[in-house]
């Protein structure tokens, strides 16, 4: 039965691509070797996806983790609400399963032109390759080119955005702290998952309340906040959180431990310091950074907004957090785990059908969000995007955010669901 693309956008509802058998019957003669960087959801996500597309592709996942570690609910760890397990599951078995390699390296290069990655793990040729590494921090933004500063931040007072150390440091920074001012700033957007500074200074609160910490959360918020938050720091969190809005940074001194805004300056006893982020360096290595009109690099990919492979090169596919702007309406796509799922799909779908020497389908993404809000509840807020493509091709962005006073584990099951697909 030959794919159209009316039968693919058909299949597209809200847990979409799991499915489209039309296209597995004419991918399943696919040939090739995919090499998919990166085994966070956009790449795990991209490799079982290809494998069940078409078993005859050549599929290697190059990570340099033994396991993956979830940064969804990974508030909800620091809050004490779920065990580390539920955020850690290892590679192997999921290799095995689903039939591809992992081989545990960490990439230091992509040679385009030859069509090779260059690893810690030895040198792999591809016909495709999946780039989904996703971000890096711009320290560069807070301290120029002093590399000091940004690794002594890095190291004291890190973001935590990065799924591994970072999140056993952040952790054992909140339950030793025992009082006085603990600093936050939130980075500018685009960053990865709008809500999670809001999320994490709810269960930083929550913590502090509960173990009557004579402590302040100072959250410098460069934006007007999200309202669910504003509304709960100031009603339940008064006492534990001063949330201050349209707080551009403008110096951060770590030898003094102050960081200054346009308008004033915060000293702190310790912080969480987020600065902006970009696309990961292998990206920039890669050559596959945007740029804007007066040519500055965007710090984000270059990619086709609809089939994802990068300006200039179809051989390589941009997945999740990495990707640059999708639409003139709303710039880029939400930077989510679950949107790092369904776009891993969709670069799996593409390859699958281009190795088959198919018209590649279009598809679309949804993302939905599940946001703790008052962990002491606990209650939430639901963040839902879906995308169409307008007559002229422009893609259009419908999202709404709806309270969930009773969320009964909505955000686990989504995990548990997720990565029992992929993973
Ligand atoms: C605190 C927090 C809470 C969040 N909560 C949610 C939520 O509730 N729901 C949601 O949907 N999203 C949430 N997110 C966002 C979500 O984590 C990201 O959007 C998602 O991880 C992006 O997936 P990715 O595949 O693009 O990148 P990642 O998941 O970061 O994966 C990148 C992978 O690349 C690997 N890698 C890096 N460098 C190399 C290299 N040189 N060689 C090989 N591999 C490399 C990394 O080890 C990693 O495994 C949250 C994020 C944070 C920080």
């Amino acid at each position: 039965m030959p794919i159209t693309r009316r039968r693919l956008l058909a299949g597209l509802g809200a847990s979409a691509l799991w499915w489209q058998p039309a296209l597995r019957a004419a991918t399943t003669k696919a040939k090739g070797k995919v090499v998919v960087v990166g085994g966070g959801w956009g790449g795990l996500a991209a490799a079982a996806e290809l494998r069940r597309l078409a078993p005859d592709l050549d599929v290697t996942l190059l990570e340099p983790n033994a396991s993956f570690f979830s940064l969804p609910l990974s508030n909800a760890w620091l809050a004490g609400r779920i065990e580390l397990g539920r955020l850690q599951r290892d590679y192997a078995p999921a290799a095995a399963r689903h039939g591809y390699r992992h081989v545990q390296s960490k990439v230091i290069a992509i040679d385009r032109e030859q069509r090779q990655v260059h690893s810690t793990g030895g040198r792999f040729d591809y016909d495709w390759l999946v780039l989904a590494t996703g971000i890096r921090h711009d320290y560069s933004a807070w301290f120029a080119g002093d590399l000091v500063a940004a690794r002594e931040s890095s190291s004291r007072y890190g973001a935590a955005f990065l799924a591994g150390d970072d999140m056993a440091t952040l952790k054992r920074k909140i339950d030793d702290f025992a009082g006085g001012d603990l600093l936050m700033t939130i980075p500018p957007p685009p960053y990865r998952c709008a809500p999670a500074p809001y999320e994490r200074a709810s269960a930083i609160a929550h913590l502090f309340k509960q173990r009557r910490i004579k402590g302040r959360l100072i959250v410098l918020d460069p934006g007007p906040g999200i309202l669910g938050f504003r509304q709960l720091f100031a009603e339940r969190y008064a006492d534990q959180v001063t949330h201050i809005t349209h707080a551009n940074i403008t110096l951060v001194d770590l030898a003094t431990k102050t960081v200054a805004t346009e308008f004033d300056s915060y000293r702190f006893d310790d912080a969480i310091l987020m600065p902006p982020q970009q696309a990961h360096d292998l990206v920039w290595q890669a050559g596959l950074i945007g740029r804007d009109s007066s040519g500055k690099p965007t710090g984000w990919a270059a990619q086709d907004p609809l089939h994802l492979h990068a300006t200039g090169d179809e051989r390589v596919f941009l997945v999740g957090d990495v990707l640059g702007a999708v639409s003139p309406l709303f710039g880029y796509y939400t930077k989510t785990g679950h949107m790092a799922v369904r776009l891993g799909m969709i670069a799996a779908a593409e390859i699958a059908a281009r190795a088959s020497e198919a018209v590649p389908p279009a598809l679309l993404p949804d993302s939905i969000c599940h946001v703790t809000s008052d962990f002491a509840l606990p209650e939430g807020i639901r963040i839902e995007a879906s995308y169409r493509q307008r007559g002229d091709g422009v893609i259009m962005q419908t999202a709404h955010q709806q309270r969930n006073a009773q969320p009964r584990g909505e955000d686990a099951a989504w995990l548990d669901q997720t990565l029992a697909k992929i993973l």
